[in-house]
């Protein structure tokens, strides 16, 4: 049975890897060290036997004693509030904690994924964003604590990839939804629902023009699966995303709708270097992976929907 050593494993994202990995009888141990991710997320797990969990923070030397397959590094605050909210550490899981699991990676001799992020595009003037676009990042400004830091996890993944020959991988992550996000998170899409179920204001920060493209968590843990298994990938940088754009202000009249909500809108200021546009350009994966989202925003806004109704007990 092939081993997979996932980091972030309590996250959102994190998660769900680790169901889909035990469910396609793969072997995972899961480490977490709980600073955002949730017990919550990993529960219906404890127990299975193909799962053993490690409450840890990578950032410190990391010791495993079985063999490994594949390494994917996802331990990352990834909510602009918490990433202001913890900026050193965010800054440490992506810089010693890369450089750690990079080394077991090495001494393993594991496959390695990282999971990046649109965020290294910065507040992009390049739209859409292919990989060769090399991003407009303010690298002393409030969001610079996770954007430099994914930027220098990228570096370093390359300098395994070309000096130790590592098959390493980069996977540059859109905005992403779905169940298992943190109600209070402070992102968009659970803002907003939460909100919009509670009948409580819509908070719109600006005036609502800038754009984001938002893809389903299934569709992206289909992406990030093809791209652990892939042959011949070893050094790529791949970006995945559901390119369907939308405006927030018109996103939130999408959730008040699907919601049947009474919420007004209001206006708050805009957080400092909130990128205006983005729009993950998705060619490299439809040709490299045969993959493109299938869930329509709609459909995964339902879904979501009925999951935090559930949590909010409405
Ligand atoms: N946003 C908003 N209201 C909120 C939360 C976020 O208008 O309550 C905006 C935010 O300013 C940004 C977009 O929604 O333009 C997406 O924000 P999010 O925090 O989800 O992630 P980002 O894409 O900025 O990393």
């Amino acid at each position: 049975m092939k081993k997979v050593l996932i980091t972030g494993a309590a996250g959102f994202i994190g998660s769900h890897l680790c169901d889909r990995f035990i469910k396609e009888g793969f072997y995972v141990v899961g480490i977490d060290s709980f600073l955002t991710g949730s017990p919550d997320n990993i529960a219906h797990l404890i127990g299975n036997e193909k799962f053993k969990f490690i409450k840890y923070d990578v950032t410190n030397f990391i010791y495993i004693p079985d063999e490994i397959d594949i390494i994917l590094h996802f331990a990352c605050p990834a909510s602009p509030v918490d990433y202001l909210n913890h900026p050193i550490h965010t800054m440490k899981v992506d810089s010693i904690g890369t450089i750690n699991t990079l080394g077991l990676a090495k001494a393993k001799k594991a496959r390695y994924i990282f999971a990046s992020t649109s965020e290294i595009y910065g507040d992009p003037q390049v739209h859409p964003q292919p990989e060769t676009y090399w991003g407009n990042v303010n690298s002393i400004g409030p969001r610079s604590v996770y954007d430099e830091a994914k930027r220098f996890s990228e570096a370093l993944t390359m300098a395994y990839y070309r000096k130790h020959n590592l098959d390493t991988r980069i996977v540059r992550i859109f905005n992403t939804y779905g169940p298992r996000m943190r109600m209070n998170d402070g992102r968009v899409v659970p803002n907003f629902i939460t909100q919009a179920l509670k009948n409580e204001p819509i908070t719109v920060y600006g005036d609502g023009t800038q754009t984001r493209s938002f893809c389903y968590v299934d569709d992206l843990i289909g992406g990030i699966f093809k791209i652990s298994l892939a042959e011949n990938l070893a050094g790529e940088v791949i970006n995945l995303g559901n390119p369907e754009e939308y405006k927030i202000i018109d996103f939130a009249q999408i959730i008040k709708e699907l919601t049947d909500s009474k919420s007004p809108i209001v206006f708050k200021p805009l957080p400092q270097d909130d990128p205006k546009q983005r729009k993950p350009d998705i060619t490299l994966a439809r040709g490299k992976l045969g993959w493109q989202p299938k869930v329509n925003l709609k459909e995964g806004l339902k879904r979501m929907i009925e999951y935090f109704r559930g949590r909010i007990g409405l």
